[in-house]
């Protein structure tokens, strides 16, 4: 397949300055970087440019903030950046002005700079083109290794991408080549498992999959939307029953697609959502009026793990009950164990993604021996539901 976006193969950095748009959005406590993976995913870019004699400006932006505010201030995360990769990092106090020019002005090949966070100019997030110019000015090329951040179209995000040349970075190329490899030209049969708490925040993307799909998995408190809708009892359950009509929509939107739906063929229920509170396993037909569905069953886990059996690609979001409670965590920990040994066995390419996922998988002690997890929340899902990404189409060669 032909590269459809420029990478770091297509341009020499050397003496260059790289403003290199990257994830900094690590959760804090008290000052200090709590989880440092999102470091360690941009750290094969950065060394490999400053390897390469270019010199590195990081942008990124940091929480919300309205204005500036010494609290997201990315002065700390800089420092730990600079433990992680083992170089030293400057910084500047601004993204733009002064304080950025002199900073960059002073840099050597090879250094590393991260500016302060882009958000505390409300420029960034209205996209401002004179905005967009004045980070340009501090660049010879932009290279975006945010993906988490793609589906906005800010100016560190995508603006910089018309006035400057623009690359993928490595992190971006990872990501960009896996989820390529799951949806957009996967290896067939290709079955989705989709999970979580609501049918409501996941209908574009459940609409999109069917289109896409040879099997999708139902699982988590929606597949109780979809057992309601079909008129099963479900008794105490999460369920969101003014959407019965669109579950049933997306029903027919699969049969017409010949994507087969795998919901549920019986449940753990419990009576109070309590980590080990008493429950037992019940047939669709006898789900208790006062219960809970709080996982999937036993037979559906064997569903589902022959649905995996049958695939060479799996794409995954979602966990399939409470699972992060004992023991409704069983259908998610079983059924992710059993995508990782298939993957392991080279019969599977296995991506997944989405906050919960990562975390549940993480639990599961899997993350590892999936093909890829994508550690991007609303980026990944947007790009589930089919969507362009703004910071990614602006890297595509025209
Ligand atoms: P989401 O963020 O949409 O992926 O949803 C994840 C959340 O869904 C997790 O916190 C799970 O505990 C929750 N969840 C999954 N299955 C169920 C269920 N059967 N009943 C209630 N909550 C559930």
């Amino acid at each position: 397949m032909t590269k459809s976006f420029r990478t770091l193969d297509d341009v020499d950095v050397k003496g260059k300055r790289i403003l290199l748009r990257v994830d900094l959005n690590v959760p804090m406590d008290n000052g200090r970087v709590t989880d440092a993976t999102r470091l360690e995913r941009i750290a094969p870019t950065i060394t490999e440019i400053s390897g390469k004699g270019g010199k590195i400006i990081l942008l990124a932006h940091f929480g919300r903030p309205k204005g500036r505010d010494a609290k997201e201030s990315l002065k700390p995360v800089a420092a730990a950046l600079s433990q992680v990769i083992k170089q030293p990092v400057g910084f500047a106090d601004d993204c733009i002005g002064e304080a950025a020019a002199k900073a960059v002005a002073a840099m050597k090949d090879g250094d590393i700079l991260c500016l302060e966070n882009t958000r505390f100019h409300k420029e960034e997030e209205k996209n401002d083109p004179a905005f967009v110019g004045e980070l340009a000015k501090l660049g010879d090329i932009w290279v975006n290794d945010a993906f988490s951040a793609a589906h906005r179209a800010h100016a560190s995000t995508e603006g910089l991408g018309h006035v400057l040349p623009a690359y993928a970075g490595r992190t971006m190329q990872a990501e960009l080549d896996a989820l390529g490899k799951a949806l957009d030209a996967p290896t067939k049969p290709v079955i989705a498992i989709i999970g979580g708490a609501k049918v409501s925040t996941k209908i574009d993307l459940l609409e999109n999959l069917v289109t896409k799909v040879d099997a999708l998995v139902i699982g988590g408190g929606m597949a109780n939307t979809f057992l309601h809708a079909q008129g099963i009892g479900v008794g105490k359950s999460l369920a969101e029953k003014d959407l019965a009509a669109t579950a049933l929509r997306i029903m027919e939107k699969a049969e017409a697609a010949n994507c087969a739906i795998i919901l549920p063929v019986d449940a753990v229920v419990a009576y109070h959502f309590a980590a080990n509170s008493p429950s037992h396993a019940y047939g669709l037909d006898a789900i208790p009026a006062d219960g809970m569905i709080l996982d999937v069953g036993p037979q559906s886990i064997v569903r589902i793990h022959a649905a995996i059996d049958d695939a060479a690609t799996l794409v995954w979001n979602g966990p399939l009950g409470a699972f992060e409670m004992t023991p409704f965590d069983r259908g998610t920990m079983v059924s992710a164990r059993h995508a990782a040994e298939r993957t392991k066995a080279k019969k599977l390419v296995s991506v997944a993604g989405g906050g919960d996922t990562v975390a549940a998988l993480n639990q599961a002690g899997v993350a590892g021996d999936f093909s890829y997890v994508s550690t991007a929340g609303g980026a990944f899902l947007e790009w589930m539901e089919g969507k362009p990404l703004p910071g990614v189409e602006v890297l595509k060669v025209r």
